[in-house]
């Protein structure tokens, strides 16, 4: 199958000043990352904060633009920013961010925001457009009244499902979701969860979707990128990553999820500091929090490689033979 989307060798590197008077220092946010998504397809990416995962979501849209590697949407590279030919596939490929009340304009009506697409992409005659926003409306769960409301009337959960339904409009192939529930009730995040995978499988469209949350992504996520300072340290299916994961970083990770009517055992605490992009440890990143680092680790970077049940993993000592004995 061809990838709709397929980002190869990303980098993404921010000059941060340490202090007022500091000089510049280069902070690598995306290091050398490839990946692809299928059409229909979801990839969650998951990490802690400061891991680079946003930071990829919005290289892989084009918003921020690489200072190395490439990506290519349905076989073709990414046109430069802000011309015409990237913002006809920018229609095809939408963001929802966390926060929908920022991603709203407070000025407009809910129907307004709605329908911008379908009028900006000319995408329905005009004498249709009010239909078809009454139809996205309900595809996400909003009431008719609701239209004509401006965003600080509705609710968190119903802010984020007008964002859906603008984004929906626009017929996008692909829509990255960067931490689209973690602003939202816990009660509400199952529901818009629930509501985005239902209008993905509908729709057809694939999904990335970014997370710091490993509850949410085991419920959406077909395939599951694990990122550590600004690098993918392993990648294999959801159900491969939740079941048996073997670099030591998702371990940590997966211990922690809660799995419905099971006590949470074997929880793995990771010590030290969380970690900090403008001071990357030399070799690999994890190893000062690693309990299974070696010298190697603290030379030399692992590179990501298969270790078979098709799962990549980036880690001196979980290798093909390791992974096999612990599954
Ligand atoms: Fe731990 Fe070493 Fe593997 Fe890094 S390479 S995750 S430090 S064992």
């Amino acid at each position: 199958m061809t990838a709709l989307i397929e980002a190869s060798d990303l980098v993404r590197i921010y000059q941060i000043r340490r202090g007022l008077f500091g000089r510049p220092h280069p902070v690598r946010a995306v290091d050398e990352i490839s990946l692809a998504v299928n059409p229909g397809e979801t990839l969650g990416i998951v990490g802690e904060s400061g891991s680079g995962k946003s930071t990829l979501g919005r290289m892989l849209l084009g918003i921020d633009t690489a200072q190395g590697g490439e990506v290519r949407f349905e076989g073709k590279p990414m046109p430069p920013l802000r011309t015409p030919e990237w913002r006809a596939l920018r229609a095809k490929m939408q963001l929802i961010y966390q926060d929908p009340l920022a991603a709203l304009d407070r000025r407009l009506t809910i129907a307004a925001q709605v329908g911008e697409p379908l009028e900006i992409h000319k995408i329905i005659p005009k004498q249709h457009q009010a239909a078809r926003v009454a139809e996205l409306m309900a595809a996400v769960g909003l009431r008719p009244d609701q239209a004509e409301h401006y965003p600080h009337e509705l609710s968190g959960g119903q802010r984020q499902r007008a964002v859906i339904a603008r984004a929906l409009a626009a017929r996008p192939k692909l829509l990255v979701c960067d931490e689209p529930v973690s602003a939202l009730d816990v009660s509400i995040q199952a529901q818009v969860v629930n509501m985005l995978r239902d209008l993905q499988a509908e729709n057809g469209i694939a999904m990335v979707f970014i997370s710091h949350d490993l509850k949410v992504v085991r419920n959406i996520a077909d395939r599951v990128a694990v990122m550590y300072l600004g690098r993918i340290v392993e990648e294999a299916s959801s159900d491969v990553i939740f079941q048996s994961p073997q670099h030591p970083y998702t371990k940590a990770l997966v211990s922690s999820v809660p799995v419905p009517g099971k006590r949470l055992e074997g929880r793995v605490i990771l010590q030290g500091e969380p970690p900090n992009p403008a001071s990357r440890p030399p070799g690999c990143a994890f190893h000062p929090r690693c309990p299974l680092a070696r010298d190697i680790c603290r030379a030399l970077v692992p590179e990501l490689r298969q270790i078979g049940d098709g799962r990549t993993a980036a880690c001196h000592v979980v290798t093909g033979e390791t992974a096999a004995i612990a599954a």
